[in-house]
């Protein structure tokens, strides 16, 4: 393996207020990569309006290869906006063997700062792609624009390593993956933090917003020096995967990663009340009825979540481990609401 970019192991995080005004000059003719709803608040946040705005609506492979290949000539590739809106902009500088620079309109998704793309094929998430930002303008003033619930969403990728560890640590003692020390030592400490720094990203302060743009940083570089991201990927990504899966629909990534925390920590019989103490100091969203999932669907996406881990060949996870019955669902979800 040839060694990582220095830049991949620590992103050019800027933060402050106002500073995507300020670097828009130096964009030139540039392709803007948003949506209509971020524009609303970006827009007059441009000192240099775009060359081209290209709204996204999809991260469907086939439709944005086609997207890629008619895009015009631009001197910058510009994504402003949530995870979509980083991740076309990422896969369009990709194609076009360019550097983006990327404004996260809230700390709701680590896309900035990891190197792949996420993309979807067949409904199924796919990573793809090697895209490095130029730099990440961390824009106070535009985050917090967000709705408070978008920006909290950002734990759900940080609180992931409570449940990823422990499946990590279990597939290495069953001898189904090498566990290392000093990754799950680097993001355990991250869960430590989080805990600490609560109350401020309940409050959306620019002190909890760097911190969770810091920590997805931190996160991926132990990933991108591990070379998986079983550090803080793991059964509650699953059971969230097979959820979008069964049910069609598109959800905020960190609310739905949250609910599957709780629940496969309960699987796991993993110290759930740490868990349900950090989702309820932050206050982000996860209740089935907040993310308007059903109870048979949820039901169902956990009586069903050992047979889609097999068949989507995901790495070795409680899943594998454990039986999912009914008496298993109705335990770990007896304190949900619907
Ligand atoms: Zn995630």
């Amino acid at each position: 393996m040839k060694p990582p970019d220095p830049r991949a192991l620590n992103p050019n995080l800027e933060f402050g207020r106002g500073i995507i005004a300020e670097a828009s000059k130096s964009w030139g003719d540039y392709l803007l990569v948003t949506t209509p709803e971020v524009l609303k608040s970006a827009g007059k946040m441009l000192l240099k309006k775009p060359g081209r705005i290209f709204f996204v609506t999809t991260m469907d492979l086939p439709v944005i290869e086609k997207a890629a290949s008619e895009l015009p000539p631009a001197d910058t590739i510009v994504g402003i906006g949530g995870g979509m809106a980083m991740d076309l902009a990422k896969f369009f500088a990709w194609k076009k063997g360019m550097e983006p620079v990327l404004a996260p309109s809230a700390a709701s998704v680590d896309a900035p700062v990891c190197l792949s793309v996420a993309v979807r094929d067949q409904h199924k998430v796919k990573y793809l792609g090697y895209s490095l930002a130029r730099v990440i303008l961390c824009d106070f003033e535009l985050m917090q624009t967000a709705p408070a619930n978008i920006n909290r969403a950002g734990i759900g990728d940080l609180l992931s390593i409570h449940t990823a560890l422990f499946d990590w640590k279990l597939a290495s003692e069953r001898g189904k993956s090498e566990y290392l020390q000093e990754s799950a030592k680097g993001t355990a400490k991250l869960v430590d933090e989080l805990e600490e720094m609560s109350g401020e990203i309940r409050a959306v302060s620019e002190k909890g917003l760097k911190w969770l743009m810091e920590a997805y940083a931190g996160e991926n570089a132990i990933c991108v020096k591990t070379g998986n991201s079983r550090p803080e990927e793991g059964s509650e990504h699953f059971l969230a995967y097979n959820v979008e899966y069964h049910t069609r629909r598109s959800y905020v990534h960190g609310e739905l990663v949250c609910l599957g925390v709780l629940l496969m920590a309960g699987l796991q019989e993993n110290n759930v009340s740490r868990v349900h103490k950090i989702l309820n100091q932050t206050q982000v969203k996860y209740q089935p009825e907040e993310l308007r999932i059903s109870k048979p669907e949820l039901e169902y996406c956990l009586l069903s979540l050992k047979q889609y881990a097999e068949k989507e060949n995901l790495p070795y996870s409680i899943i594998n481990a454990k039986t999912i019955n009914e008496k298993t669902v109705g335990k770990i979800c007896r304190d949900l609401n619907f």
